[in-house]
């Protein structure tokens, strides 16, 4: 705290981010970041840009990555918006078009950024409470409010949402914006981008984080109607024009581009995933029906923490949150099939 400190500064809490340790080598599966590299040809792309010239500053309408997305998903440039990862999305999002005076809803389990968005931009949140297995109602999702935010799949449960369902939301709500946050759509749920065309209060946000192994590059994109994109572009350009760097437009045009490098690494990921889940299952853990590029587990007897310690003292790194209902599970990120023999091989001997 200081005084120097706008209100606004002082209310918001510290951010603690998932562990990247230094102090030894971890097997890590606890930020759900692809154990693949990305594509050979975005890393291609982005050494010549470093070779050109970052004297000039990037477009600030990133034509390029805009057109490439409109292409691979058959919409219109106008219906596109990049930005600095998801993340920065989601706030100019919540900025553009969630209404402080009404709240805006959300599962009682979900992404944690959602509250700390609300929070900065004065927005009352309203949680909706999952059902006892994680399961989400969404005819509970209307009446009164300000917007709704669900990911799909739902983070940290991993469990995906039918297309029917976003349908629902969409028709139940035609007054407000719903956003699908799609970070981990691609290990096997179903996309609502070919909804957007036809529901102009539908915002879907996806990156090239998870799917496409470019959490380092810090870019997401968003599909909407173009009334929903000119009010975010209203908001980007009122922070800072150039979101996208010259280094990051070149090798997320190539990431985009390359999709048989994509299908190969995501069909790689998900079938690692299903054979982590049947092992998780004859050790007796509970699993969620993950569609994510991550597994979300609870040992019957074993509590989570302890479990999450003694991982981390063999050289294992998976996500605890100490939140009330969540703090019986773990989120164990999927990666290469060698690092999870090793995970396997050390939990087995842990529950023992
Ligand atoms: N949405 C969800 C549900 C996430 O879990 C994450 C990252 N962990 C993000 C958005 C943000 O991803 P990024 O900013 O890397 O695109």
């Amino acid at each position: 705290m200081s005084k120097y400190w706008s209100p606004l500064t002082a209310s918001l809490e510290p951010y603690v981010p998932g562990e990247q340790p230094k102090d030894k080598t971890y097997i890590k599966l606890n930020t759900n970041e692809n154990p693949y590299p990305p594509s050979p040809n975005a890393i291609a792309a982005m050494k010549a840009v470093i070779n050109e010239d970052l004297r000039l500053y990037p477009d600030p309408n990133s034509e390029m990555l805009i057109q490439a997305l409109a292409k691979q998903n058959g919409l219109s440039p106008k219906q596109i918006f990049v930005g600095n990862g998801s993340d920065e999305i989601l706030a100019f999002a919540f900025a553009s078009f969630f209404d402080p005076s009404k709240p805006v809803l959300f599962p009682d389990i979900t992404y944690s950024f959602y509250k700390v968005y609300a929070k900065f931009y004065g927005i009352t949140p309203k949680l909706i409470p999952l059902d006892e297995q994680f399961l989400l109602d969404v005819n509970q999702f209307k009446g009164e409010h300000g917007g709704i935010i669900i990911p799909n799949p739902n983070a940290p449960t991993a469990i995906p949402m039918p297309l029917a369902d976003v349908k629902v939301l969409l028709d139940n709500n035609p007054d407000q914006v719903v956003i699908i946050d799609e970070a981990y759509v691609d290990f096997g749920a179903e996309s609502a981008i070919a909804l957007v065309s036809s529901y102009p209060n539908l915002l879907v946000i996806q990156t090239l984080s998870k799917s496409r192994s470019l959490a380092g590059l810090r870019v997401g994109y968003a599909f909407g109607s173009e009334e929903l994109i000119e009010g975010l572009n209203r908001t980007k350009n009122s922070f800072n024009s150039y979101t996208i760097d010259r280094v990051a437009l070149a090798g997320a045009v190539a990431a985009i581009e390359d999709q048989a490098y994509f299908q190969a690494t995501t069909e790689k990921v998900v079938a690692t995933r299903e054979r982590v889940v049947s092992k998780l299952q004859t050790l007796g853990f509970i699993i969620t029906p993950s569609k994510a590029n991550f597994v979300f587990i609870s040992h019957p007897t074993i509590a989570a923490k302890q479990l999450f310690e003694q991982l981390r003292e063999q050289g294992v790194l998976v996500r605890y949150f100490a939140s009330p209902r969540i703090d019986r599970f773990l989120r164990v990120s999927i990666g290469t099939d060698e690092e999870m023999k090793v995970f396997l091989e050390v939990i087995e001997r842990l529950i023992g």
